[in-house]
């Protein structure tokens, strides 16, 4: 039976590089070594790394900007540390719209006081807020692109006086925006580009070097840069997996063309949502992810019946973040329509029966 995953992450990855990384780790490069028992220095790695990083800025339109992509260790979360560590110097903006980013303030606060520009913490994170003011003499304006768990997702982002830091870790390549009005962005892979163990930072290199603190190098954007990520052991099948993920969406024709797709499934999904009386959706409309799409049973003691009505159809990993409850169908770059299809047939079924 096809499993229909809608694992909010590690997730879904395209068929064809989950076999073509499992080749890789059998023989790689047909050297007849695995890419997990070569140096990380040999020319077949180094390759591997310098075309992701290429195909991160190209798929991002970023090539020939100032941009310098790296593929680091440590999660997103470590992302929040070194953002503050590298930029920080009197005060920053953030936007606080969900666990994610109320965790990136909590680090930065470690280092500097930190302005909440807006917070949507008192409605449970249910909508973004709007209209809020930037000072234009912080030192930067951090924001979260998509809430992971609460399904929100920033579609308008501000015309930013000051430099712009984005968490993208939920949908990085999923939808076209001018990238360039970010200085810099990160994401953990393991969403839309790959396995766990790596996170995609791309920084303007010209925000960098305004600090005065001394930055551990493995810390230091500026060092990553200079050894071309290679500062250290880089996580060799994480980044080479991500690799062949952003090889696979550039054949499919780019950001451009996965829009197209993401729209579809997001549509199909909120209108079952919103025209089955058994479901709730638990954003706010007009701020509802295209990637986690979260709603709730109207009456719970339907729960029992919908879970195994979820489970006979192969429908795998939709279950809500505890803070939040109910469901959660995550719909990344890799996830097909008809995967949504078969949820969303699962939803009127039920309808049907109830
Ligand atoms: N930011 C967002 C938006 C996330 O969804 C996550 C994890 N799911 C993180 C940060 C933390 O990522 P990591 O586990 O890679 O540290």
């Amino acid at each position: 039976m096809k499993i229909h995953n809608f694992s909010a992450g590690p997730s879904i990855l395209p068929p064809q590089v989950l076999l073509q990384a499992s080749e890789a780790v059998l023989n790689f490069n047909n050297d007849n070594l695995s890419i997990l028992e070569i140096s990380h220095r040999s020319k077949p790695f180094v390759d591997v790394m310098e075309k992701a990083r290429a195909l991160a800025l190209e798929l991002l339109g970023l090539e020939g900007k100032g941009y310098k992509a790296l593929f680091l260790q440590g999660g997103a979360s470590t992302q929040f540390l070194m953002v503050a560590l590298n930029l920080l110097e009197k005060r920053a903006g953030y936007l606080n719209t969900g666990s994610w980013s109320d965790k990136a303030i909590k680090e930065a606060k470690i280092f500097d006081d930190i302005y909440e520009v807006g917070s949507s913490k008192s409605a449970n994170y249910n909508y973004i807020p709007k209209g809020y003011d930037i000072p234009t003499d912080y030192d930067y304006f951090h924001c979260t692109s998509n809430n992971t768990i609460f399904g929100t997702q920033i579609k308008e982002f501000p015309d930013c006086p000051i430099p712009m830091v984005c968490d993208m870790s939920s949908d990085i390549f999923s939808r076209q925006l001018d990238f360039s009005k970010f200085d810099l962005i990160y994401a953990g892979a393991q969403k839309n580009m790959g396995p766990a163990g790596t996170t995609l930072v791309v920084v303007k290199e010209d925000i960098l070097g305004k600090v005065s603190r001394k930055i551990p190098s493995m810390m230091d954007y500026k060092v990553h840069i200079s050894k071309s990520s290679m500062f250290n052991t880089p996580p060799v099948f994480a980044v080479y997996t991500s690799m062949l993920t952003l090889e696979w969406l550039k054949d499919l024709g780019g950001i451009k063309a996965i829009e197209k797709e993401n729209e579809k499934k997001a549509r199909l999904m909120y209108s079952e949502i919103d025209l089955n009386p058994l479901f709730k959706g638990f954003s706010v409309k007009e701020d509802r992810s295209y990637m986690n799409a979260t709603f709730n049973l109207v009456d719970d003691t339907l729960k029992e019946t919908f879970d195994t009505m979820l489970k006979e159809a192969g429908i795998s990993g939709i279950n809500g973040h505890r803070s939040v409850g109910g469901y959660r169908a995550s719909m990344y770059n890799a996830l097909s329509l008809d995967s949504v299809k078969a949820l969303v047939e699962v939803m009127s079924e039920l309808e049907s029966k109830a």
